[in-house]
């Protein structure tokens, strides 16, 4: 049997992208991978989704899967292994097993990105997270440190406050480029002490983080802050590496679309923040997915597939 449509990916835009397949009778097989929700999964509250003056990010997702349920929309909880897009039908690999499919639509998504430090990568864990939300809990009466200036680094900072016993937040510059709102979130909570134009330069510690080194790039001058937990919010990047060679990527791996969700072969859909590098709100990726769907239905419709 070959798939109408498959969706890769189950944050907003690839549940949004099955709920629209299901709904237009595609019957769609959703292959959620083995952490399904998508980033949201790690947030907290989320503030910004019309419609949810405040829900918490794993209430909200799981809102998103009890809909493509209620729908009957199928579902499978592994990483997809393998995706083939080389022959027609094209071909993806899960849970062991090939799949073979007319449509894809990929909504997989993008991780947080780490500074690239020997000692930050050896402490991943130890002190060192990537998840205020998930490990925040940890730093109870602990002094922690947050890396960051965007949107990410104010809600991390904000969100380690209300646990930890004093927030350091460093900068690489002199503005946020957060939103306003949250920055003065931050600015006005004296719990957080900002750092301007300071980069890190070294975790410290030998079994668990005991300080980060920084250094400050107008005067040249470094210092050691102690801290027990030192928390990465500098952004993201795509998770599109079964694509490369296969599909047209940009220069930071974003899977490039054109005539909105179109990827470089045909029957091929990228949605949410595997493409789009600007926006990366849930609200964007859910209407992403809603473009990819009706996008692959009109596209099976011409190839005369449904
Ligand atoms: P971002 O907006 O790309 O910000 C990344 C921050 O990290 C920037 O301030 C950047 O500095 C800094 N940075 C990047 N690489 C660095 C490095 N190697 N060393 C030191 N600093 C580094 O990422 P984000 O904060 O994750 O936000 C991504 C998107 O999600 C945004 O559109 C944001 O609005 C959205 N978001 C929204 C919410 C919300 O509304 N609740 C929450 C989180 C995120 P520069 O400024 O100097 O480039």
């Amino acid at each position: 049997m070959v798939e109408k449509l498959i969706v890769i990916g189950s944050g907003p835009a690839g549940y949004t992208a099955a709920i629209y397949g299901v709904r237009d009778g595609l019957n769609p097989l959703l292959i959620r991978g083995s952490l399904p929700g998508g980033q949201l999964m790690l947030t907290s509250a989320v503030e910004n989704y019309p419609g949810f003056p405040s829900i918490l990010g794993p209430d909200l997702m799981g809102d998103f899967y009890k809909h493509a349920i209620s729908l009957g929309c199928k579902i499978i909880d592994e990483d997809v292994a393998e995706v083939d897009l080389h022959s027609y039908p094209y071909k993806v690999t899960a849970e062991g097993k090939e799949y073979e499919t007319y449509s894809i639509i990929i909504a997989s998504g993008a991780n947080a990105k780490w500074l690239g430090l020997e000692n930050e990568k050896r402490l991943i864990g130890k002190g060192v997270s990537g998840c205020a939300v998930c490990d925040g809990v940890f730093f109870k009466n602990k002094d922690v440190l947050v890396v960051g200036g965007g949107d990410s680094a104010m809600e991390d900072a904000s969100y380690l406050s209300r646990v930890a016993k004093s927030v350091t937040l460093i900068h690489r510059r002199d503005t946020f480029r957060a939103s306003k709102i949250m920055q003065d979130r931050v600015m006005s909570n004296p719990k957080i002490k900002i750092i301007w134009n300071s980069v890190v330069v070294d975790v410290l510690g030998k079994d668990r983080v005991s300080g980060v080194k920084i250094k400050n790039l107008v005067t040249k001058k470094e210092e050691t802050i102690p801290v027990q937990g030192f928390f990465l919010a500098i952004g993201h990047s795509p998770n599109t590496a079964l694509f490369k060679g296969q599909l047209d990527l940009d220069g930071q791996g974003y899977i490039k679309t054109h005539e909105f969700t179109k990827t470089s072969k045909d029957g091929v859909f990228a949605a949410g923040d595997v493409q789009d590098k600007v926006y990366k709100q849930a609200v964007i990726a859910a209407g992403w997915g809603s473009m990819a769907a009706l996008d692959a239905r009109k596209f099976l419709a011409d190839k005369k597939l449904i």
